[in-house]
């Protein structure tokens, strides 16, 4: 059977909520645009996986090891940012050129979303590697961290309630381009 080409991984989970505002939790909505993702995938006929599909808890290791055992050529870690801000954020690793991290970030803001930054960071602590777990151990695998806008600044928070399939399609979309397939738009409307 052949390896996915991509692999889809809502952030945080069970235990680990990530952030939040009143009962508005990261681990829910970032779980919730990874569904959405990965059935237009499956939909596009995109050969998609995972890392979880419930409010489960994966520790850093095997959630990276689901990623790599997977054999993704990509993956896309999708988070909510808080802590004062606004905008999105897309954080591609230190040897990726960011090209797609580009896109995403472009259609995002096609989307309405406020930019904010397109960014790699390299660790302090492990010198020539990357500063966040799900590029330093995935591998080859091409990952890219999504943090759509901030939960705790209410313009972003109300976009965010109201268009997160749009926004979850447009990443859907922007990777499409990317990789030169193509996207045709959602058409049902129920759809998860
Ligand atoms: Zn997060």
């Amino acid at each position: 059977m052949d390896s996915p080409l991509i692999i889809i991984d809502p952030g945080h989970g069970e235990v680990d909520c990530g952030c939040s505002y009143g009962d508005i939790y990261e681990k829910n909505i970032v779980l919730n645009i990874s569904l959405y993702q990965l059935k237009r995938f499956e939909e596009l006929g995109i050969k998609a996986v995972i890392t979880r599909y419930s409010d489960t808890y994966l520790n850093p290791d095997e959630r990276t090891k689901l990623v790599t055992d997977s054999k993704s050529v990509y993956c896309i870690s999708n988070h909510i940012n808080a802590g004062g801000g606004n905008g999105c954020e897309v954080i591609h690793s230190i040897y990726n050129d960011g090209k797609l991290a580009y896109e995403i970030f472009n259609k995002l803001l096609e989307a309405g979303l406020y930019p904010r930054r397109i960014y790699s960071k390299e660790s302090t602590q492990y010198p020539e590697q990357d500063y966040y777990f799900m590029h330093r151990n995935t591998g080859s695998c091409i990952t890219n961290i999504v943090e759509y806008c901030f939960i705790d600044n209410k313009d972003d928070r109300e976009k965010l309630l109201k268009n997160w399939k749009l926004y979850a399609e447009q990443v859907v979309k922007a990777f499409c381009k990317y990789i030169n397939h193509p996207h045709a738009n959602n058409t049902n409307h129920d759809f998860y």
